[in-house]
């Protein structure tokens, strides 16, 4: 079994600043930190899989293609860096248009990704800066790390002990 660190995109990777719905290559910066924590768990052996709400598609604020072209874009870059996104799951969907079991705090995404890597829940986590993501990480008994909106994940990881 492999063991992951889960991570929400929005405000964990990347800056969430004013416009809510980050869509734009333009506009996807990395947070401080990012780099450096990302290596760190990938040395330790975990898996790095990103599981994000995205209820812009939804909305049609963005496109699917817009993701997609987003998410080669955030694939390129951290491998820029030396470091590899095993996969990014998203929920294209939003409550105002429709229900799903995907969207955060649902757990479709975490179990679709438990099985496509064979993840150990135990020995994996959550990292997210809203409620949602620690909600449905818990379900899954998956340790949830809330962070501070676009906080420093290299400070945050030594400070819980995630890192020695
Ligand atoms: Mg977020
Ligand atoms: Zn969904």
């Amino acid at each position: 079994m492999n063991k992951a660190v889960f991570l929400d995109r929005d405000g964990v990777i990347n800056r969430k600043g004013g416009s809510y719905y980050i869509w734009r290559i333009e506009d996807f910066i990395l947070n401080e930190g990012v780099i450096d924590a990302l290596k760190i768990f990938q040395e330790k052996g975990y898996l790095l899989i990103v599981i994000t709400n995205q209820g812009g598609i939804a909305r049609g604020v963005f496109s699917e293609e817009d993701l997609k072209r987003l998410n080669e874009y955030m694939i390129d870059l951290l491998k820029q860096h030396g470091i590899k996104l095993s996969a990014i799951y998203y929920c294209p969907h939003h409550p105002d248009v429709s229900l799903c079991e995907c969207r955060k705090p649902g757990t479709l995404l975490f179990e679709k990704a438990i099985k496509d890597f064979d993840i150990d829940v135990k020995s994996s986590c959550m990292i997210g800066d809203s409620e949602v993501d620690i909600e449905a990480a818990k379900k899954m008994e998956i340790k949830g790390i809330l962070i501070p909106v676009n906080g420093n994940l290299v400070d945050l990881v030594v400070r819980t002990g995630l890192i020695s």
